[in-house]
């Protein structure tokens, strides 16, 4: 077995050898786990906007990372193999990697106040491991790993601590978006928001997070669920999810946020933001309700700045923002499984497209033009459902 375990797998994965490219489909070598670190096999993986965001935003809205790249972040596999010190994983496990680690013993780990752990993160957010190298390579290459995790290869390679075992009749297809987009929206309603039962509820944005948050609010017992997108396609989708109904901006005459105000008598009791756009964010907070409205920001941006009127936040509204919807990654993850088995959330409802590998450009295609909630990429032919 310890022979097996230094061997390099040749898979294929989907590579960004430079920003604004499409991605490549290269066989790469994907090295074998070292301590603490476990070698997956990739069944399927989503596609997320924020792998979109890297790849055509690098440098504008996205910080830079290094490239080449393989991207991906959310998805679902099996262990193919652990390095050494690693005891809670072994080969044949279904996982879900995370970007987000929880290594259960850091300071933020232990405080029931944030999930954000910082175990390898410098160099995750570089796209490396904690060796300060990647486990990918092509061409002679190092390719680096996308948030620590590069869900876009047919094997890849993750630390422990970033990494979520779930039940063996978990259907990998289908559980692969609770490793980013779903759990991120649902957690922002009910972890980050802490929506309350009779409340109002704005939510921008009908992608599969916005779709995640109004099934989070519905979850919580919210009655008046407002949903908020320029694509008036995406309404049908967010009513099956629970939205009261639908507003599109563009077909308004004064700003959304004027709107909700009117519609609610006031404002909303809490409105989530799931397009990444700062003016969006400065609406969804101007459409809560002075005194205690909550506005969640999920939407992504890193380096542009919203503003702020500070009579709102005087007034007694609140300002957050969520980060994987602030679940503790590796127990979190697993429970949200379950709620999936026992059919109290949903996950096949947001798959509009199955699609190989070597179709991965399609996938970021149909998201920029809003055909699409959540494409699963196939990475494997065995271990579907159904
Ligand atoms: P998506 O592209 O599928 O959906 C975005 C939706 O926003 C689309 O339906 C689009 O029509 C709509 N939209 C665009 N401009 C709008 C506007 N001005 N007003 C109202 N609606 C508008 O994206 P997604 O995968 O659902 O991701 C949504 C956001 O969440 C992205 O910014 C993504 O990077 C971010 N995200 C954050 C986290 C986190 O941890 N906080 C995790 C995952 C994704
Ligand atoms: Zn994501
Ligand atoms: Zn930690």
């Amino acid at each position: 077995l310890a022979n097996m375990l230094t061997l390099v797998i040749k898979c294929k994965a989907a590579v960004a050898w430079e920003p604004r490219k499409p991605l490549s489909i290269e066989d790469v070598e994907v090295a074998p786990p070292k301590v603490h670190e476990v070698r997956i096999k990739i069944v399927a993986t989503g596609v997320c906007h924020t792998d979109l965001e890297y790849l055509y935003g690098a440098g504008k809205a996205m910080k830079f990372r290094p490239f080449p790249l393989v991207l991906g972040h959310e998805a679902a596999g099996i262990v193919e193999s652990v390095g050494p010190e690693v005891t809670k994983f072994s080969p044949g496990d279904k996982v879900i990697p995370l970007f987000l680690p929880q290594c259960g013993e850091c300071e933020r780990c232990r405080s029931p106040k944030t999930n954000q752990c910082r175990k390898n993160w410098a160099n995750t957010q570089v796209g490396v491991l904690a060796d300060g190298t990647s486990r990918i390579s092509c061409k002679g290459q190092q390719v680096y790993q996308f948030l620590g995790v590069s869900s876009f290869s047919q094997y890849t390679v993750v630390p422990d601590t970033s990494l979520a075992k779930i039940r063996s009749d978990a259907p990998l297809d289908k559980v692969c978006l609770l490793g980013c987009g779903v759990s991120t929206g649902y957690g922002a309603a009910i972890n980050t928001g802490k929506v309350e039962k009779d409340s109002s509820c704005a939510v921008f944005g009908l992608g599969a997070v916005g779709l995640a948050a109004i099934m989070g609010c519905k979850v919580a017992g919210a009655t008046r669920i407002i949903g908020v997108d320029i694509n008036t396609a995406k309404f049908e989708k967010a009513k099956e999810f629970g939205a009261s109904e639908c507003v599109n901006p563009n077909q308004c005459s004064r700003p959304i946020q004027e709107v909700l105000v009117d519609m609610t008598g006031g404002g909303v009791d809490y409105a989530l933001e799931c397009v990444g756009s700062p003016g969006v964010m400065s609406a969804a907070l101007e459409s809560t309700i002075d005194a205690w409205g909550t506005c969640v920001i999920a939407g992504w941006t890193e380096t542009e700045a919203m503003s702020v009127v500070v009579e709102k936040i005087l007034m007694g509204r609140t300002l957050k923002g969520t980060y994987f919807g602030g679940w503790k990654s590796v127990e979190g993850v697993p429970k949200l499984v379950d709620d999936y088995m026992n059919k109290k959330l949903k996950l096949d409802e947001f798959i509009t497209n199955i699609l190989p590998l070597d179709q991965i450009n399609v996938a970021f295609a149909d998201m920029t033009s809003g055909n699409s909630i959540r494409t699963v990429i196939s990475l494997s032919t065995e271990e579907t459902s159904g």
